[in-house]
This record gives structure tokens, C-alpha cells and sequence, in this order.
């Protein structure tokens, strides 16, 4: 995926100023920066739910978005994943991850099964979202958005609802599922721990644009600037 020059403005207030960023398959690229620089909108933005006010978005050289031409969200292949992304709660596990399926019931349940045992959950296949833990209902949440294959997923912050104790057992958890589905990902976060542990790429946001881009290791040490410095200061 690629995305060229993205705008967006709010009011008279540019939130997105000028984002150019492109993430592989089988990639994780980490947007990170502090609190309000506009990382969201930006996902929000190729996800199809924000308009842009410039700017161009492509998947595998296609363009999908300008500021006149649209592909509907739903005709994406994008997977979202946000940290208040709910479950269904009426929906058993099963139909939850089988909800953006399309096909025969054989084959939707085949991948439902694929998943569900890539997250280590079959067992609860027909049970319902609130018999599992916050932890369990994450990875069904994960099952769900990866069931249809996307070419892209896009993740907003997706563990910080969880419990310290789990946080970097799913983090791990869930890059590994992520690189065998091959995916193109794009992962949200505000913590530089987080963007260090999981990131082939890192792209740092502030007030709306990306100020430093690398591997993580190369923009860890050699941070741009002093704002750079005191916003990795908390990664040990
Ligand atoms: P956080 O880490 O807190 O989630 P963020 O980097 O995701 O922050 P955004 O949600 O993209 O930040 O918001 C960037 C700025 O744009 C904020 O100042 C926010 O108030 C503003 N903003 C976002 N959406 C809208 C909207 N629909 N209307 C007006 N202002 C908005
Ligand atoms: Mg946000």
C-alpha cells in the first residue's frame, strides 16, 4: 500500500499535513507519536471513513482514493482492528470471525477453524464472547479481521486494553499470525516499547506529519531531534 501526500483538515485545522508512507506485504510499519498528532485520522483516511482533503491512496498500484474518486470501505480488503473494535455479543466465536466471510458454509467454517486454531481458541468455537477474557476476546477480534484475507490491515492501538501481565505475550502472539497471513500492516501506537517490539518500520508522527522514518534500531539511535530524544526516553 501506498499513500501519497495525504491532507486532512478539520475546521481550518490541519491534522494530516502531507503523509507520505508505503507499507509491504508481510510488513508491520508502526505510526508513533504522541497523543493527538493525528494518527488515527490518518488510518481513518485509507480505511475510507474520513475524506481526505489531498492526497492519493494505492493497493498494489491501484489507486483507490483521491479527492474525487472513492472506492467504498467495504471494497477495500482492508482489516480493522481498534481497541474498542467489539465483538458481536448475541454472535458465537465462530460466526464473530466468520461475520465478513463470504463463500459455502464448508469453507467458511474451514477458515474459521484455520483461525481460531492459529489463536489457540478452537475450543470456544461455539461459545460467546463473554465467556472469554479480555485477552481471548482480542485474539477473536484478530481471527475476525484477518478471516477475509485482507491485503491490509490496519490497527489502531489494538492492546492497550489489555492487562500489563498479557500485553507482550499477544503482542508476539499476533505478529506471528500477522506475518504467516502476509499482510500489509499498519499499526497504530503512542508507546515506542510497542513500535520497538513489533515494527519492521517505524514512522514517527508529530502535529501531523511524519518527522523521522526507518527500522526501528536506526530511528532509536539516531533520533532526529531533541523532541525525538524525550519521546524515546521511556523505551528501556
Ligand atoms: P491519540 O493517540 O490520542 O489517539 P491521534 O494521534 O490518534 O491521538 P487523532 O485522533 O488523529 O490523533 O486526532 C488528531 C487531531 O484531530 C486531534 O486534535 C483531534 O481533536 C482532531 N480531530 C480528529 N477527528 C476530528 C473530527 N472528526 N473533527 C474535528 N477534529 C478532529
Ligand atoms: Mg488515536
Amino acid at each position: 500500500m501506498e499513500i501519497r501526500n495525504l491532507v486532512c483538515r478539520f475546521g481550518g485545522r490541519t491534522v494530516v499535513d502531507d503523509v507520505s508512507l508505503t507499507v509491504q506485504a508481510g510488513q508491520v510499519t508502526c505510526l508513533l507519536g504522541p497523543s493527538g498528532c493525528g494518527k488515527s485520522t490518518t488510518l481513518r483516511a485509507i480505511a475510507g471513513v474520513e475524506m481526505q482533503d489531498a492526497g492519493e491512496i494505492y493497493v498494489d498500484g491501484k489507486l483507490i482514493c483521491d479527492t474525487v474518486f472513492r472506492v467504498p470501505p467495504e471494497r477495500r480488503e482492508i482489516g480493522l482492528m481498534f481497541q474498542d473494535f467489539a465483538l458481536f455479543p448475541h454472535l458465537s466465536v465462530a460466526d464473530n470471525v466468520a461475520f465478513g466471510l463470504k463463500g459455502g458454509k464448508d469453507e467458511k467454517r474451514a477458515r474459521v477453524e484455520e483461525l481460531l486454531g492459529k489463536v489457540d481458541l478452537l475450543r470456544y468455537v461455539d461459545g460467546f464472547p463473554h465467556q472469554l477474557s479480555g485477552g481471548e476476546q482480542q485474539r477473536v477480534a484478530l481471527a475476525r479481521a484477518l478471516a477475509p484475507r485482507p491485503r491490509i490491515m490496519l490497527m489502531d492501538e489494538p492492546f492497550s486494553g489489555l492487562d500489563n501481565r498479557l500485553r507482550d505475550g499477544i503482542r508476539d502472539e499476533t505478529l506471528a499470525i500477522l506475518k504467516e497471513e502476509d499482510a500489509a500492516v499498519l499499526l497504530v501506537t503512542h508507546e515506542p516499547e510497542e513500535a520497538m517490539r513489533m515494527a519492521d518500520e517505524i514512522a514517527l508522527m508529530r502535529r501531523g506529519r511524519i518527522v523521522q522514518q526507518g527500522a526501528p534500531y536506526n530511528v532509536y539511535t539516531r533520533p532526529v531531534d531533541k523532541a525525538a530524544v524525550a519521546f524515546f526516553s521511556d523505551v528501556n
